[in-house]
């Protein structure tokens, strides 16, 4: 079965086909600019880049569809190829745990949804109604970033704040980014020849929005974004937990909005803040190397962070058994592995600096004597929405 994904933000949209005999990508690409003008850049018989007019979603997804049956550039002959299509969803609120056949009422709770990711889930859900469209008799599943995380127990996603507030607006902690832990999670097991039902292991999201997540017996236990993405370690741009007070203290100081300071919270903060040199954290890395002292503070806070994270979460475990680095940074970044790693000789991790060195696989790099192990998985959330897309319309 060939296995279409869709990934729709508000001007983009990334697809995958994925032919889930033997999972193999036959074909990706991105639409840009949707609603301003347009632009395709498609990989599969042949790769493609085009300045096509998108006005909306439906002309982008018309567009994938076209170039996919393309007979120089395309992979399928037909569009009766397409066995289903798999959206990312960003939030399903309490109402999915786990990924659905989209129907009439999943539609109605995404949209209830909105309010909760109001950037997100208006395109996601144009994704879903295009194609609707464009693909009446094809299956669709809604996979969410969210559903990943409704096992956390209750202590985990209340807030201490009137619990009114959970009741009147359902304001908890949601999490994110759950799909990538959970692939990565069951592929952790895997590597460790464990069933994952068995284990403890933290997974480590570190790309330009970053997340821990603490998976007991292959649940999610805790997680550290919170009721938004905002909330957790020092990410690229955004702050992570910052003392609440801060907020008006700062906006009295330099008077600004509410909207004002969320916005520099989100976007001008994180190591991008720290360091004032980039969000990159491949620049900031080499500022350090260069001696730009900032560079280094953003370093230090941003391992800190994720260390002290961990630890939490061998607390709420009761314990580790691995340590999984994945996204960007997690399954690139030596340096940023090793300084974490340095943190947490006390849980048994001990690394091996040759296998650390290794890129782009997965591989257990601890050394023969760790108690907890240390692996890289390369995250791979396209192949997760296409699994559980198959499994469900199967
Ligand atoms: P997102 O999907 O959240 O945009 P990614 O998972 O693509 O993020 O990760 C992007 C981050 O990964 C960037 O900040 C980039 O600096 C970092 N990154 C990628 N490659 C490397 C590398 N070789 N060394 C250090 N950081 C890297």
């Amino acid at each position: 079965m060939k296995i279409l994904v869709l990934n729709c933000g508000s001007s983009s949209l990334k697809y995958q086909l994925i032919d889930m005999d033997g999972e193999v990508v036959l074909s990706k690409g991105l639409c840009e600019r949707i609603g301003i003008d347009g632009r395709l850049e498609h990989s599969g018989k042949a790769d493609y880049r085009a300045d096509i007019v998108m006005d909306n979603h439906t002309d982008a997804i018309r567009c994938v569809l076209d170039v996919l049956l393309d007979k120089a550039r395309g992979v399928i002959n037909s569009l009766d190829e397409i066995g289903a299509v798999g959206h990312r969803v960003v939030h399903g609120g309490e109402f999915f745990s786990s990924s659905v056949i989209i129907t009439p009422e999943v539609k109605k709770a995404i949209e209830e949804c909105i309010e909760l990711a109001p950037l997100h889930n208006p395109p996601n859900l144009l994704g879903i109604k295009s194609c609707e469209i464009l693909m009446p008799n094809v299956p669709q599943v809604a996979v969410f970033d969210t559903a990943f995380h409704q096992t956390m127990p209750l202590e985990a996603y209340l807030y201490a704040i009137s619990y009114e507030l959970y009741k009147k607006y359902k304001i908890r902690k949601y999490g994110f980014h759950g799909t990538s832990h959970k692939y990565v999670a069951q592929r952790a097991a895997a590597l460790l020849g464990m069933p994952i039902e068995s284990l403890k292991i933290i997974t480590c999201h570190l790309g330009n929005g970053a997340s821990l997540c603490a998976v007991k017996n292959g649940a999610s236990a805790d997680t550290s974004m919170g009721f938004t993405p905002l909330e957790g370690l020092a990410m690229g741009t955004r702050s992570g937990n910052i003392d609440p007070a801060i907020v008006a203290y700062w906006m009295e100081k330099e008077n600004l909005s509410v909207k004002d300071v969320i916005n520099k919270l989100n976007k001008e903060s994180g190591v991008l803040g720290v360091s004032g040199v980039s969000s990159d954290f491949r620049d900031i890395e080499a500022a350090k190397k260069a001696g730009n002292q900032q560079a280094a503070f953003a370093l230090s806070v941003f391992h800190y962070r994720v260390a002290k994270t961990v630890g939490e979460y061998c607390a709420a475990m009761n314990g580790c058994d691995a340590i999984v680095f994945t996204a960007g940074l997690g399954e690139n970044s030596a340096s940023s592995r090793a300084a974490i790693c340095g943190y947490l000789g006390y849980l048994g991790v001990r690394i091996d600096s040759d296998k650390n060195a290794i890129r782009g696989k997965e591989i257990d790099f601890s050394t023969g004597d760790a108690s907890c192990r240390a692996l890289v998985i390369p995250t791979n959330e396209e192949l997760m929405i296409a699994r559980e897309t198959r499994e469900l319309v199967n």
